[in-house]
């Protein structure tokens, strides 16, 4: 049996009212009260805009559905209705369905979202902890209501730079935990994939989320914008194993019974593990403390039962100020940090 090393059971509890997404009766609001302003993005399932709540002036984000998947609409909703008002998890505020262009659309909450690379580029050690706690922060909530992501990565999380705001978006791919249940491994954006999803390991969990902050940790650690880059999926697991090393990959496909078939010849070689501290450069050494590789350590992990749970990352060592920050809520810390351009 397959089963995750946290937070298990929660659907078993929650019950099919909960989890079961397809029994979801939607109704729509009509479109009028809100008026579009400007596009602010998009991707593969939705145009996404920046809009005005009639009834109150206030900003709205509108997410435009492409044409997809009744089921696949109903598990964004339904997802997003189960987690919305979580911490720094963003909330859905309306349901829309316009008769005459026949298109489905999420109101959101709105964040002035200031571009992750300026961010990244700039981001000093203490905004570094602090939106990595934040979003662990979120990780934990959702994976405590039975719940995967399954798409984190920097355009998947809002960051408000001047009031240091962070917001999980894009319930697209999130899917619903159940132990020991088979889940597509084509899901999730290549930079950010973990190694069981390049594996073809189906039985993954929650913790699949985990190696994706451990990618945006190096990321922002090393001041490198992706830390793992491949060309295509193959190719992303070679960057992974020419970072952690061979031998550990063989003792993980070995204990999970996997084979790997493939005509990339670069994954049949040899590589030895890299330290972490071998990535250090003059300009990430303030970042790159002890406390900080030895958190990134723990959660870039090919075997995902290894992996820090989004509970355990929190009380890493490394989080130490800042968890007493959130309890005194001292602002000056922050006094350091500069603002976003846009
Ligand atoms: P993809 O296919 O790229 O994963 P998607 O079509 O599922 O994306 P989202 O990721 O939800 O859509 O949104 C696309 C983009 O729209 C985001 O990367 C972001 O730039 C912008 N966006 C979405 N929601 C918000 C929000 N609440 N506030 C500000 N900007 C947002
Ligand atoms: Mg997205």
């Amino acid at each position: 049996m397959a089963v995750a090393r946290v937070y298990a059971d929660v659907n078993a509890r929650l019950g099919p009212g909960w989890y079961d997404y397809e029994r979801l009766h939607i109704d729509w609001s009509e479109p009028d009260r809100y008026e579009i302003i400007q596009r602010v993005g998009g991707g593969k399932y939705s145009e996404v805009f920046e809009g005005i709540d009639m009834t109150n002036e206030e900003t709205i984000i509108i997410k435009v559905l492409k044409p997809i998947a009744k089921r696949k609409i109903k598990r964004e909703i339904k997802i997003l209705r189960n987690l919305t008002g979580g911490p720094n998890v963003i909330s859905l505020l309306n349901v829309v369905h316009d008769p005459v262009s026949r298109s489905n659309s999420l109101i959101m909450e709105y964040v002035s979202n200031c571009d992750w690379r300026e961010l990244y580029a700039t981001m000093t050690e203490t905004e570094i902890k602090h939106y990595t706690f934040q979003l662990l922060k979120a990780l934990d909530f959702v994976h405590s209501r039975g719940i995967m992501h399954r798409d984190v990565k920097p355009q998947n999380v809002m960051y408000e730079r001047e009031n240091r705001k962070l917001r999980l978006i894009d319930w697209g791919l999130a899917e619903f935990y159940h132990p020991d249940t088979e889940y597509h491994v084509r899901v999730g954006s290549r930079y950010y994939k973990g190694s069981e999803l390049l594996v073809g390991y189906k039985k993954y969990d929650y913790s699949l989320d985990m190696w994706s902050v451990g990618c945006m940790l190096a990321s922002m650690l090393f001041g490198r914008e992706n830390f793992f880059r491949g060309r295509d999926n193959d190719d992303q697991l070679v960057r992974q194993i020419k970072v952690l090393g061979t031998e550990s990959f063989e003792k993980y496909l070995e204990k999970y019974g996997l084979y790997i078939q493939t005509d990339n010849t670069a994954l049949l070689e040899s590589y030895p593990r890299i330290p972490w501290t071998r990535f250090i450069t003059n300009e990430n050494r303030t970042n790159t403390t002890n406390e900080a590789l030895d958190l990134l350590d723990r959660l870039l992990r090919y075997d995902h039962s290894e992996r820090l749970s989004a509970a355990e990352a929190q009380a890493h060592t490394y989080f130490n100020n800042v968890r007493l920050e959130t309890t005194s809520k001292s602002a000056e810390r922050f006094s350091d940090s500069g603002f976003c351009s846009t």
